[in-house]
């Protein structure tokens, strides 16, 4: 399928007359749709929530957005905590699924009322020392170790990942949490990431739910919530069918029908924690070529660095980039394009073939609205980029400012570099 952006040439040339580049721009409309139709595939189950990872996009803006749809906030560190409870998410509608805890997250976790998903049987303790009590409602990560396969392709590699229980230790810790005289129980699993199939959820639940019939049956625990977590993936390639969230939702209903009503367990909430889903698509990095060089190979240098998007440099990920106002022209040219970063792996395509790009020529590199500025860092002493949201009737609003160096700087607070720069 032809990824075309969600932007017209025409627009981001008035967009690019007021804000420099780069930027990130998210399109209200597309998280909208989305987050809407999330919402009906899965309103068959009574008590269903999506709790936004808010680790794929913590803007606020955003987050307000999906909050509409009836969203609530996957956490994982006391800044999130505290960004969900500045945004009047409190109680059942804050998940912290953390792993690696410190104490005083948890502490904090528990004032604002939030759902704690516990990552190891040792956080019973620890968190039991931290509060000077159990909450009434605890979940417990799951991870059933091995390779998780579906249908003979190998998805990921539970086995080597930190997260989670064993199974012999979720029938442990539930038992000890229930002498421990905790009343209500949730089950989490992310067994694999960016999955571009309909089959994960169903797979999942269907571990999930004969794991819930059996904690139920074994330890009498009162099962109210299985939450599915992340996972569910977005088209980065062209060539990529997109899932569909209907079908997964009916996938996951079938095998509810099948295990968890048989059981006794018609009741069960299901959650999920979705985050790229929610988010990627609805975002671009918009970047400017400043720099072509000729050497071994031809390179497009852009205004825009692995600051910016981390994930082609991080995991070698694939982002599609258009060349604005050139859509409808060959890709006869083969460039690598390359962020400014002292680092051979700051480049956004390697021998990517493109129409031929000129300097000043706006690229829109695709699908960075998850994971993408977020997972900025500041190497080189760069800076972090804008964001800037397009809204359903075309305005443009700025919803975060780029960093400017009094932000780099600011953590200084022994050294006065505008003193000894003479501001
Ligand atoms: C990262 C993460 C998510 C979101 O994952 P996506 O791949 O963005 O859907 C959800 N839950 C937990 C615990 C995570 O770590």
């Amino acid at each position: 399928m032809k990824k075309e952006p969600f932007v017209t040439y025409e627009q981001l040339q008035e967009i690019v007359k007021e804000y420099h580049t780069p930027f990130h721009l998210y399109d209200e409309k597309g998280i909208r749709e989305n987050a809407k139709a999330v919402q009906e595939a899965f309103a068959w189950n009574p008590g269903f929530r999506e709790y936004f990872a808010v680790k794929a996009n913590p803007n606020p803006f955003l987050i307000r957005i999906l909050r509409e749809y009836g969203c609530g906030l996957d956490c994982s560190s006391l800044t999130e905590l505290m960004l969900a409870h500045a945004l009047g998410a409190g109680g059942e509608q804050v998940m912290f699924s953390s792993n690696a805890t410190p104490s005083g997250e948890y502490a904090y976790a528990e004032k604002i009322g939030a759902v704690i998903n516990l990552d190891d049987i040792t956080h019973i303790d620890f968190l039991e020392q931290t509060l000077g009590y159990l909450p009434e409602t605890i979940s417990c990560r799951f991870n059933p170790g091995g390779i998780f396969k579906i249908s003979n392709s190998i998805m990921d590699n539970p086995g080597d990942a930190k997260y989670g229980f064993t199974r012999e230790q979720m029938f442990e810790g539930f038992s000890r949490l229930k002498e421990k005289g905790v009343k209500h129980f949730g089950i989490h699993a992310f067994l694999a990431s960016n999955t571009v199939t309909n089959e994960y959820y169903p797979t999942l639940a269907r571990i999930l739910f004969e794991l819930a019939a059996e904690l139920k049956e074994k330890t009498g625990a009162d099962i109210r919530f299985i939450n599915l977590s992340g996972g569910i993936g977005i088209p980065y390639r062209p060539d990529q069918e997109p899932n569909d969230i209907y079908a997964i939702g009916e996938g996951v209903r079938q095998v509810y029908e099948e295990v968890l009503v048989p059981a006794g367990m018609g009741d069960v909430a299901l959650y999920t924690e979705l985050g790229r889903f929610m988010t990627g698509p609805y975002g671009c990095l918009v970047t400017r070529a400043i720099h072509q060089k000729h050497t071994h190979k031809e390179y497009i240098g852009c205004d825009a660095c692995a600051v910016n998007l981390m994930r082609p440099a991080m995991y070698g990920a694939y982002h599609h980039i258009t060349v604005m106002g050139k859509d409808n022209r060959v890709c006869d040219h083969k460039y690598d394009v390359t962020g400014s970063l002292c680092e051979n792996n700051d480049k956004f395509a390697i021998d990517r073939m493109l129409p031929k790009v000129d300097v000043g020529d706006l690229l829109v590199i695709h699908d960075t609205g998850a994971h993408g500025y977020s997972m900025g860092y500041n190497y080189n002493g760069k800076l972090k980029s804008a964001e800037l949201l397009l809204r359903e009737d075309n305005r443009v609003e700025l919803i975060r400012r780029a960093e400017t160096p009094k932000d780099y700087f600011a953590t200084l607070d022994c050294f006065d570099i505008w003193k000894d720069l003479g501001a």
